[in-house]
């Protein structure tokens, strides 16, 4: 079944509509970066830029950092590539940038924040992104992880444009960015859920237990309410700007149908999930998606959630 799916992909998302969905890649570097391309992306939607220097305990050099941006950049010519600043702490400690004597690291100081605890770290990767997006024929866009209120937003915007980065973005991966979402889109360029966290933080459910996978879920309701609450914050008067998704919820494909669904207009995914999600995104149109994405919004739990939808998406069944 998988290689039928996978021979049908065309490197898009195009419904039944003729609606297009940009099916973009997450990746942790270069060569990650070539087997995506290779399968078809078509473009990064998240570059985890921490997972270039895991393991490092000092700050890579800006040498060092174009580098690993330029590569990634190189394999995606022509194309968009969403750089996300590091995002140290909690899931993915980084020894220069984080503190593991932290009480509570998935409430610590973490992705954005360390720009507090760790002044010039952020002003020098940007720098870097800028450099190696000057250097590459990729179009590159910038978000920063863990921003919570609208005046992050406003700060990271003004970095981004001291660097000479012109499109700046947030990822939603906080309740309170979610609930602010039309304060802070009014403050940079483009947003993306991180669907992870997002459900993390809006169920109170550390994501790294087994146990509370069930809580765990991006199909409940709460969190597609949060998701529904950031695209009308996105296009609230005067804003108008793109949300997309770069969590694990846009690569189960009856969730990226529902997402869509919601409004969102581009989805992010390990590259082995783009065949299946593109094949099913055919089969729906953008209003019947809408009227998919009602049905999860109004169901009991994230199980009648996904039932009511999966039953409707006879592809899945
Ligand atoms: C997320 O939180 O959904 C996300 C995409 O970021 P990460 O999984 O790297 O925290
Ligand atoms: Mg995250």
């Amino acid at each position: 079944k998988n290689a039928a799916l996978l021979s049908v992909f065309d490197g898009n998302g195009v419904m039944a509509d003729g609606h297009l969905v940009p099916l973009l890649a997450n990746v942790g570097g270069g060569k990650d970066a070539v087997k995506a391309a290779a399968a078809g992306a078509q473009g990064v939607g998240l570059l985890r830029t921490e997972f270039c220097f895991l393991g490092r305990d000092t700050e890579p050099s800006i040498e060092e950092q174009v580098a690993e941006y330029k590569a990634v950049f190189d394999a995606f010519v022509g194309k968009k590539v969403v750089v996300r600043t590091l995002d140290a702490g909690a899931d993915k400690p980084l020894p220069f940038l984080t503190d593991a004597s932290e009480p509570n690291p998935a409430l610590g100081v973490r992705g954005y924040r360390t720009d507090t605890t760790s002044p010039g770290v952020l002003a020098r990767q940007l720098s870097a992104v800028a450099t190696a997006a000057a250097a590459s024929g990729a179009e590159v866009w910038v978000m920063a992880p863990m921003v919570s209120t609208p005046s992050e937003a406003a700060d990271f915007a003004a970095m981004c444009a001291d660097a000479g980065l012109a499109t700046p973005g947030v990822m939603v991966e906080v309740p309170s960015a979610a609930l602010s979402a039309e304060a802070i889109l009014s403050k940079v360029s483009f947003a993306s859920l991180g669907t992870n966290d997002l459900t993390q933080y809006t169920m109170a459910a550390d994501r790294q237990l087994g146990p509370l996978a069930a809580l765990n879920n991006p199909w409940q309701p709460a969190v597609l309410r949060l998701i529904d609450v950031t695209v009308a914050g996105s296009r609230a008067e005067g804003n108008n700007k793109p949300v997309g998704v770069c969590g694990e919820a846009a690569a189960d494909p009856a969730l990226a149908v529902v997402l869509i669904g919601l409004g969102v207009s581009t989805l992010s995914m390990s590259p082995r999930s783009l065949a299946s999600v593109a094949a099913v995104l055919k089969t729906v149109t953008l209003q019947r998606a809408g009227e998919l994405a009602q049905l999860a919004l109004a169901a009991p739990s994230a199980e009648a959630a996904r039932a009511a939808v999966r039953e409707q998406l006879p592809e899945l069944t």
